[in-house]
This record gives structure tokens, sequence and C-alpha cells, in this order.
């Protein structure tokens, strides 16, 4: 499943470049372009789901597998003991700005609190 004007799933086929950092036959994980963090990674399905909702109605065994690829990740960074964050961003009050199921993996430093 690919979304034709999608930016992530242009990444996923490789017309857009991206620094990759870990690919399965179905998960692709690679650096923010605009890190917010030492450690910024995106972790994404490679096929085209628009948020956390729809890709969890649609494929749990999927999205179970993104949430395993991030903590393999976090852990690959070095950031077991000093702790990591994970954020989806889902639907429009959230932010999310790109429409392509996407996990934050973030890290490196003191996050600080979340945003109310
Ligand atoms: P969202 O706000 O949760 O949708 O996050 C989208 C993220 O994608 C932001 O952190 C952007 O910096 C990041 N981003 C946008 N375009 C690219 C790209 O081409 N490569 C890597 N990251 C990108």
């Amino acid at each position: 499943m690919t979304d034709t004007d999608c930016i992530f799933c242009k990444i996923v086929a490789g017309d857009i470049p991206s620094t990759k950092v870990l690919e399965t036959e179905r998960v692709l994980a690679f650096r923010d372009l605009y890190p917010k963090a030492p450690t910024h990674i995106l972790v994404v399905p490679k096929d085209h789901y628009a948020d956390t909702a729809a890709i969890a109605a649609a494929d749990p065994q999927l999205t179970g597998e993104l949430l395993n690829t991030a903590a393999e990740i976090a852990a690959a960074e070095g950031l077991a003991e000093s702790g990591w964050r994970l954020i989806a961003n889902t639907g429009p009050d959230s932010g999310q700005e790109v429409g392509h199921v996407h996990f934050h993996v973030l890290g490196g430093k003191p996050l600080g609190p979340m945003v109310s």
C-alpha cells in the first residue's frame, strides 16, 4: 500500500534519500531531518497507514513490530539506561505533519516534561 503523494512512502521507495538506521521486511527506521534531540529517529511501516489509529485497527502485529523496533533502536543508540521517549502524533491537535504513521524515538539528553 503506497500513497504517491506521501513523503514517507517516497523515502521507503528510495525516491527521497534518508539516513537509514534499521530496515526489516515491513519496517524502516531513519533519522529525522530536523532532529529535536541528539537521537531522533523515525520508525515507520513500509505500507502506508495514515496514523496510529489506522494501523492499530488494521494490523496489530505490525503495530507491535514498530514498538519492538523502537525499543531495539533505543538500545542500539545507547539509550537503555538513560531512557528515551516514544511519540506518535495522531491527528490535527497533536500537530501531526506527515500523514504516514511514524513513531519518534527521542533521547540523548534530559527531555523535560511533556507539554500539557
Ligand atoms: P510529525 O509532526 O509527528 O508528523 O513528525 C514529522 C517529522 O518528520 C518531523 O519531525 C520532521 O522533522 C520529519 N521529516 C519531515 N520530512 C522528513 C524527511 O524528508 N526526512 C526525515 N524526516 C523528515
